[in-house]
This record gives structure tokens, sequence and C-alpha cells, in this order.
């Protein structure tokens, strides 16, 4: 099966949507007078947390950190923090910023996760968007090399920063993470602090051995499961973050 699309400029992609982004462009975001949130998600070695035959992505994006006695591995997504239009959403609907616009921006709608198949009916793309332009995936073929390059890229950056994000992240002091498939905590951290964080990892590179995590879990059976897994649960009310959970029942 084909899968056409032309964007249509209808702009809901710009609203109400955390927009994953590298560090260079994190910082470029804070700079510029905008929030950034962090979002944070982990699983153990042991496998709890991800699914067998995600672990490889999962593992490749991911930094290895401890938490009690516990090996695990955490993913740490700074994303520029939309509720409501993009800041940089003109009353037209054009990005101020085109020329200089977010990797991830220039992605959307396609998946950036090699598990997730893009789903039309998922996006926010109206109807006739998918019912024009030229063939974007034949088969389950990517068609369009530049935007192929762009998702690879993506991918790219997040193996990349993942180990300066877990550094910033430990002088923001951001070590709380939720278990991947259970949920997310989320941060929104300073700007002014979080832009001088960056600087200061960039100047002094971060050593291997950093701090340890905790996990925030959704309830008392998953957190019977980490704890037999030997990581560490956070038992004290949040102070600097929020949890995101993705339990249904
Ligand atoms: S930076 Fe531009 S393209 Fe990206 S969400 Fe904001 S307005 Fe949209
Ligand atoms: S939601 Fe889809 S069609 Fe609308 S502006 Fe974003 S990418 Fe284009």
């Amino acid at each position: 099966m084909n899968t056409t699309f032309s964007c249509v400029g209808c702009g809901k992609c710009c609203n109400d949507h955390h927009v994953p982004l590298t560090l260079a462009e994190a910082r470029m975001w804070a700079v510029d007078g905008g929030q950034v949130i962090v979002l944070v998600e982990g699983f153990l070695s042991s496998g709890l947390g991800v699914p067998a035959q995600q672990r490889e992505h999962a593992e490749r994006r991911s930094v290895a950190i401890r938490s009690g006695a516990a090996q695990a591995y955490v993913a740490i997504t700074f994303a520029a923090y939309n509720v409501g239009a993009c800041r940089n959403l003109d009353e037209d609907n054009l990005c101020r910023i085109y020329e200089r616009r977010p990797l991830v921006c220039r992605i959307y709608p396609m998946e950036i996760n090699p598990h997730i198949p893009l789903n039309p009916a998922a996006k926010e793309c109206p109807p006739e968007s998918w019912a024009q332009g030229p063939d974007l995936i034949v088969g389950s073929e990517w068609v369009d090399r530049e935007l192929s390059d762009l998702i690879l890229r993506s991918r790219q950056a997040d193996r990349d920063d993942v180990q300066t994000k877990d550094a910033i992240c430990a002088r923001l002091g951001i070590r709380t993470t939720a278990l991947k498939g259970d949920g997310f905590t989320a941060y929104l951290p300073d700007m002014a602090a979080f832009a001088a964080v960056i600087d200061q990892v960039a100047e002094q590179p971060p050593s291997a051995a950093a701090s340890e995590w905790l996990f925030h879990v959704s309830g008392e059976d998953i957190a019977g499961q980490v704890v037999a897994a030997g990581a560490q649960v956070a038992v004290e009310v949040p102070v600097n973050y929020a949890f995101i959970s993705l339990r249904t029942a």
C-alpha cells in the first residue's frame, strides 16, 4: 500500500504538541525565551519495562544508570513545552523560525521510533493532507530520501546526546524516572539554570559515574516488581516533577 502526504499548513501540529528537541535545539529554545519540558522513562537491565523486540532501540537511546542494586537504562527527552499554540506560530499559522525550526518539526507527521508504524488516523493532519502529494511510503519503504535522512539524524542525536543529558539532569536535581510503559516523570526546570548548566557541561564533559536514579511508579504492584529487581522506588511526595501515568486500569 502507498501512503501519500502533503502538508496543508493547518498548524494543528504546532498546537499542544511537546516537540522533542536535540541538545543544541533545547539550548536555543531556552535562550530564545521558551520553556523546555524534561520527560524521563527507564527500564531495568532484567528487561522489566521494555518488550524484548524494542530493547535494542530503547537501549541505544538510553544511558546506563544505577538504581539501588540494579542496572537500568534511562531515556531523557528535552521537548519544547507547547501548551496551546507554539510560541513561534504566527497568526497565519506560519512558523516564525521556519529556517531554523527543530528537526522534529521537519519530520512530523512521520514516526521517529521504528517500532511505531505510521498511522494517519493517529495524526493531527486532516484527511485531505493524506489524499494528495507525493508517495511517502511504498509498501514498508520510505520513498522520500530527505525525510528518511532527517529521521536518521534525529535518532542519532538521541544516542549522541543522552550521556550529556544525564549529566545536565544530575546538576538540575532530576533523578527520578518512570518505568517505561508505566508513565513518564516530567520536569519544568528554570530556563536560565537550564541554559547555564548546558554550557557548564559542554565545558566540562561528564564523567561516567553519575549519581543514581529512583523509579516513580503507578502503584504497589509495579513497585513490588521494581524492588524485586533490586531497583529503588521513590517514596517521597514529588517536589520538582509530575508523574504522568500511562496506566489504563
Ligand atoms: S517551532 Fe515552528 S514548526 Fe515547530 S511547533 Fe513551533 S511553530 Fe510549529
Ligand atoms: S498537522 Fe499536518 S497538515 Fe497540519 S500543519 Fe502539521 S504537518 Fe501540516
